[in-house]
C-alpha cells in the first residue's frame, strides 16, 4: 500500500483568476473550436460540449436541440437501429453533432455495425465505468481497425498513463472521470475516483504530449464549473445533470405537490439495469442513484446560460477565442466560492 500526499483538487476548490482584456463584450468572444482528430483525416468544427449518453439525455429530441447551438449529443447506446434511420432522415443537419455509444459486451459490436450502416455518424463513444481493462483496449484496438475513419472517444479513465494507453489503442479523445457524476454512487460503493479538476490536468496534459484529446466528464453543476474544465485543458466537456429536466429528455412531467419533476437515473442505477437487463445481477451493485430532478422546460434556456457564462469567464480573462482560455487561466486555491446565504428565499434561480 502507497499514499499519495499531493492534495488533488476537483472544481469547488478553485476560482479562475481575472486578467486585464482588451475584450469589449462577451458577443465578440467564440466557444467554436477547430479540431483535427489523432487517428482520423476528420475535422470537426463546433462548440464542444456533449450532452451524456445516458437514457434521460442522450435522446434524438435532445441532438436535434443542441445542433441548432452546434453542441454534440452522444447518444444513449440502446436506441433502435429504426429510430435512427428515422433521425438521419429528418434530422440530417443534426448528424454532425452526434456521437453513437457502444460498450464492449458480445452484441455491442454488431450493433454499433447496424447504425453505422444507416447513419453517417461522425463519432463513436466507447463507454465503460471502468477504463482499465484489458478487455476494454483490445474492444478499442478492434474498433480502430473496423472503423479507421471515425472518430473514436473511449473511457472512463483518470490518470495520464491509462490515457496514453488508450490514445495508442485508437482513442481520438479519451474520457476522464470516475465516480464525479450528479447520480453516480461509484465513490461510495468502492471508494474508488479521483478529484476531476485535477484528473483533467493531469490527464489533458498526457493526452496532448500525443496529439489526442480529453473529453471531461461529470461533476459539473454550474457553468463556472464547465468553464473551470475548459480552464483545466478538456477539449470537449461532457454534461448529465446539467441538461436534466428538460422537454427534451426522456420521461413524462411528474407532478408532485403542486411542483413538477422529471426522472432522472444514472446509467448503473437499478432503475436502469431493471429496466434494460431486467435484473441487477447478484454478483453487482448498483452504482447509480434514481431522482427527480426539477422540470426546467425547454433545453434552449439552459444551453444558452451555459454558452453566455463561459463567454463571460473568457471576457474575464481576455480570451478571445475558447481555444485561448486554458492558456490564460490561473487558478486560484480557494476556501469558499459561493456566496449561498440567501439560497433559501431563491425565488428565482436563474437556472
Ligand atoms: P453529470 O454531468 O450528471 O455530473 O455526470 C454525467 C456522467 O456520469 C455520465 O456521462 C457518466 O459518465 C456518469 N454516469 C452516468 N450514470 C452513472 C452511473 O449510474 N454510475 C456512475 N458511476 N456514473 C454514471
Amino acid at each position: 500500500m502507497r499514499i499519495e500526499y499531493d492534495v488533488k483538487l476537483d472544481f469547488n476548490d478553485v476560482l479562475i483568476r481575472p486578467k486585464r482584456s482588451v475584450l469589449k463584450t462577451r458577443a465578440d468572444v467564440s466557444l467554436e473550436r477547430e479540431f483535427k482528430f489523432k487517428h482520423t483525416e476528420t475535422l470537426w468544427r463546433g462548440v464542444p460540449i456533449f450532452a451524456a449518453n445516458m437514457d434521460h439525455t442522450g435522446t434524438f429530441a435532445m441532438a436535434s436541440a443542441l445542433s441548432a447551438h452546434q453542441v454534440l449529443t452522444a447518444l444513449d447506446k440502446y436506441l433502435s437501429v429504426e429510430d435512427w434511420k428515422k433521425f438521419t432522415k429528418q434530422h440530417a443537419s443534426a448528424l454532425p453533432f452526434v456521437a453513437v455509444s457502444t460498450g464492449i459486451g458480445e452484441t455491442d459490436f454488431a450493433r454499433l455495425d447496424e447504425v453505422m450502416a444507416v447513419a453517417a455518424v461522425p463519432f463513436v463513444c466507447l463507454d465503460v465505468a471502468n477504463g482499465y481493462t484489458e478487455r476494454f483496449v483490445s474492444f478499442l484496438e478492434n474498433l480502430r481497425a473496423r472503423y479507421p475513419k471515425t472518430v473514436i472517444m473511449a473511457g472512463n479513465v483518470v490518470t495520464g498513463e491509462m490515457v496514453e494507453e488508450l490514445i495508442l489503442s485508437g482513442a481520438d479523445i479519451v474520457k476522464i472521470g470516475i465516480g464525479p457524476g450528479s447520480v453516480c454512487t461509484t465513490r461510495e460503493k468502492t471508494g474508488v475516483g479521483y478529484p476531476q479538476l485535477s484528473a483533467i490536468i493531469e490527464c489533458a496534459d498526457a493526452a496532448h504530449g500525443l496529439g489526442g484529446q480529453v473529453c471531461a466528464d461529470g461533476g459539473c453543476t454550474t457553468p463556472g464549473d464547465v468553464a473551470k474544465a475548459f480552464a483545466a485543458g478538456a477539449d470537449f466537456v461532457m454534461l448529465g445533470g446539467m441538461l436534466a429536466g428538460h422537454d427534451e429528455c426522456l420521461g413524462d412531467v411528474i407532478e408532485e405537490n403542486g411542483r413538477k419533476f422529471k426522472r432522472f437515473y444514472g446509467m448503473s442505477s437499478t432503475e436502469s439495469m431493471e429496466h434494460h437487463h431486467g435484473l441487477v445481477p447478484d454478483y453487482r451493485s448498483s452504482e447509480g442513484r434514481s431522482v427527480n430532478v426539477p422540470y426546467r422546460g425547454a433545453v434552449k434556456d439552459s444551453v444558452l446560460d451555459i454558452l453566455g457564462g463561459i463567454r463571460s469567464t473568457c471576457t474575464y480573462v481576455g480570451a478571445h477565442r475558447l481555444k485561448e482560455l486554458s492558456k490564460r487561466t490561473t487558478f486560484i486555491r480557494v476556501t469558499r466560492q459561493l456566496n449561498d446565504v440567501f439560497v433559501p428565499y431563491v425565488v428565482e434561480s436563474g437556472k
